[in-house]
């Protein structure tokens, strides 16, 4: 069996990948949920439609969305991940020396899916002790919260279905209120090239509350467009200003496969047009 899936990302534009094997499909409470073997980007977790997480490059988006405000922030110590089902973006964070995550994921059957079907992407995350998964929408969680964390890593889907208020000024700043005097938050803000209205938006909301708001980009090949954004937004560590030396320093005991000090400037130089 071969079909392709297509991933339409705007007006005009979409991203076909060829599908062999579809391992796993079904639908939860809150979203239709693939797992499907392609020859290019071996298993793929697809949920309503949309490439969320392949094999082949997973290790570009979840290294570029947690590592730059890892190393930006002096001493992260308390981490909350909002969404992050595959379990990609909570192996990045445990690779440093956290004492305490916390995951807000609104599906647990893409957990348990992940968990199952895509072992290379989380590993064994999910069974390290400095974790607590809680099955709970993103924006409640961090509206209700009374902890403080020093990073926030909205690791979502597209804003559509339950991903929408994960792209609100109602959640950005209540993340502001759940982050420490000197905290920060990144935010997955859609296709650089395609999204652009998306990634403007997410900035200038992070820029409504918080004194620094910046984007960066990756290049993710099973994404529509490949060039994606990341929105930071920061209450005093500027990941502007980290130097080649303290990034190669704060990424010693780290092990990263795209994400280098030298990739760091270069990831946070954008396109005229969209300079921040
Ligand atoms: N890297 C992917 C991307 O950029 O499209 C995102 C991957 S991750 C699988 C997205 C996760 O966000 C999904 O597991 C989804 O269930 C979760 N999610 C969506 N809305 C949410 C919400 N309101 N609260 C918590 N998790 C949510």
């Amino acid at each position: 069996m071969s079909e392709w899936i297509s991933d339409i990302v705007g007006p005009g534009y979409a991203q076909s990948i060829q599908v062999e094997t579809v391992l796993y499909e079904g639908r939860s409470a809150f979203q239709h949920i693939q797992v499907a073997s392609s020859p290019m980007f071996g298993r793929m977790l697809i949920l309503d439609h949309a490439v969320q997480t392949t094999e082949a490059d997973e290790f570009i988006y979840h290294e570029m969305l947690v590592h730059p405000a890892l190393v930006s922030h002096p001493r992260p110590r308390r981490v909350l991940v909002i969404g992050g089902g595959d379990g990609g973006t909570l192996e990045e964070v445990l690779k440093h020396q956290v004492e305490h995550v916390t995951m807000v994921e609104i599906d647990r059957d893409v957990v348990e899916v992940s968990r199952a079907f895509l072992p290379s992407i989380c590993g064994r995350a999910f069974d390290d002790r400095r974790v607590r998964l809680l099955i709970d929408d993103g924006i409640a969680f961090v509206q209700q919260t009374q902890e403080k964390f020093d990073v926030i890593l909205v690791d979502s889907t597209d804003p559509k279905g339950p991903g929408v208020a994960l792209f609100s000024e109602v959640f950005y700043a209540a993340c502001a209120r759940a982050l420490t005097d000197d905290g920060m938050v990144v935010a997955q803000s859609g296709s650089y090239i395609f999204q652009r209205e998306l990634t403007e938006h997410v900035r200038e909301h992070l820029r409504s509350v918080f004194p620094m708001a910046m984007t960066y980009w990756a290049a993710i090949p099973a994404y529509p467009g490949v060039l994606w954004s990341f929105t930071c937004g920061s209450t005093r560590h500027d990941p502007r200003s980290l130097t080649h030396e303290l990034i190669a320093d704060r990424l010693r005991l780290v092990s990263t496969r795209y994400y280098q000090s030298q990739m760091h400037p270069v990831a946070f130089t954008l396109l005229p047009s969209l300079e921040a």
